[in-house]
């Protein structure tokens, strides 16, 4: 199947010939004609799958046929992070749609810009809630002409205490509109909440709900927390990786990590929710040249990465809700590649890892190594010396992990 058997126009498919993309993907093939046909749709794709490309390319095609060089919002695209804001708008110029302007309006960057955008009429724009409705409630956006709305990461936004912001963003705009709705994973919740939005949806399911993405090897170490950081930093030496995108739970743990990996000479920088949105682009820019090639980061900040070459994602600290797992290794094993994901937990968060096994319907393989305090052997840890002996009782165990 092509993109043009999928209904899109030659000035869509040679740009997605141009983009490498040779075939379309799963979400792709089912969200496209259902929404050039004008249809609501409740998708479950996780990031990764090419949904945002399965909702852009639609509804561009459907703007280049109504909207040319006219001014004024047609499109809202509700992103959980202003880094997922910021890499939609970026896919939205790569396709060049010509006449058709968008912008990302999103918090921690400067006012003017943003505000020059939106008198000037931009036709799309993708937001976070917190600067959306700064604008909104200062009069200064014009919703009177909306007529697709797209909720991205639907779940993540509520989450992240987004769902007061999203019902007044809904009230504000025309009811009679399109309304697409992305979610990597689907609760009771999330569903309750899209039928109340959404009209007729068809709903679309490219993963079984939470269903971790199928090119990720997956392996999990349990250990002592104390050894912890020996073994990232066996790990770090040991795997052939390019680049590896390590998660923490806490800020403060990510700085400390951070830190540390900075002294033993890695690459590496670190994003989360206390660095300015400056910081944040700058490190996610040297990760992307290749300049750093270790990324440590907490979840939320984490939230729509999308770098294709994340070779590796570790976590360094067990996610707190299993859903957070499949969002956090999908940043490996996209557009195709292969990923390796490897969680470091402890005794006590034996359970969360099997929470995560119930959610994903995948056992995890466990690599066992009792001389950083794993299950098989909890007694063999206390009193072992730290640093470089644990290099070598890590590959001194090497056999032992069985793939
Ligand atoms: P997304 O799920 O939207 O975050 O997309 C993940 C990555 O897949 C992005 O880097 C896209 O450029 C890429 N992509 C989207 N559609 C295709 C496709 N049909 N073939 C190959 N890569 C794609």
């Amino acid at each position: 199947m092509t993109f043009s058997d999928l209904g899109l126009l030659p000035i869509f498919t040679d740009k997605c010939e141009q983009l490498g993309y040779t075939e379309p993907t799963p979400i792709q093939k089912q969200a496209i004609p259902i929404v050039l046909q004008g249809g609501d749709i409740i998708a479950c794709a996780e990031t990764g799958t090419g949904k945002t490309a399965a909702f852009l390319l639609p509804i561009l095609q459907q703007l280049s046929a109504t909207n040319k060089n006219k001014p004024g919002t047609k499109v809202l695209i509700l992103s959980p992070t202003r880094e997922l804001a910021n890499q939609t708008e970026a896919a939205c110029k790569q396709f060049e749609p010509k006449g058709i302007t968008c912008t990302a309006i999103i918090g921690g960057a400067g006012y003017k810009r943003q505000i020059d955008s939106l008198k000037r009429g931009a036709n799309i724009i993708i937001a976070t809630p917190g600067r959306l409705m700064d604008f909104m409630e200062q009069g200064m956006i014009d919703f009177r002409g909306l007529t697709h709305l797209v909720l991205d990461e639907a779940d993540r936004m509520l989450d992240m205490g987004f769902l007061p912001s999203i019902k007044r963003i809904v009230k504000a705009i025309p009811a009679n509109r399109q309304t697409l709705f992305f979610s990597a994973t689907m609760s009771a919740e999330i569903e309750h909440i899209a039928y109340a939005m959404l009209k007729d949806p068809t709903v679309i399911e490219v993963s079984p709900r939470g269903k971790a993405a199928g090119l990720i090897e997956q392996t999990a170490y349990p250990v002592a927390q104390q050894f912890k950081m020996p073994l990232l930093l066996d790990l770090l030496d040991k795997e052939d990786f390019d680049r590896v995108l390590v998660f923490t739970r806490t800020k403060r743990g990510a700085d400390r990590l951070a830190h540390v990996l900075e002294k033993r000479s890695h690459k590496s920088n670190r994003i989360h929710g206390d660095r300015s949105q400056s910081q944040r682009e700058a490190a996610l820019r040297s990760f992307k040249s290749g300049h750093t090639n270790v990324l440590v980061a907490t979840d939320v900040a984490a939230r729509g990465i999308d770098i294709d070459s994340v070779s590796h994602v570790i976590n360094y600290d067990i996610p707190e809700a299993p859903e957070d797992y499949v969002h956090r290794i999908g940043r490996t094993g996209r557009a195709g590649n292969k990923g390796k994901a490897i969680t470091l937990f402890t005794i006590a968060e034996e359970h969360s890892m099997r929470s995560i096994e119930r959610l994903t319907g995948e056992r995890v393989e466990r690599v066992l190594l009792p001389d950083f305090g794993g299950h098989s052997a909890p007694t063999a840890a206390p009193g072992k010396k730290l640093g470089s002996p644990a290099r070598k009782t890590f590959r001194s165990f090497g056999p032992r992990r069985g793939r």
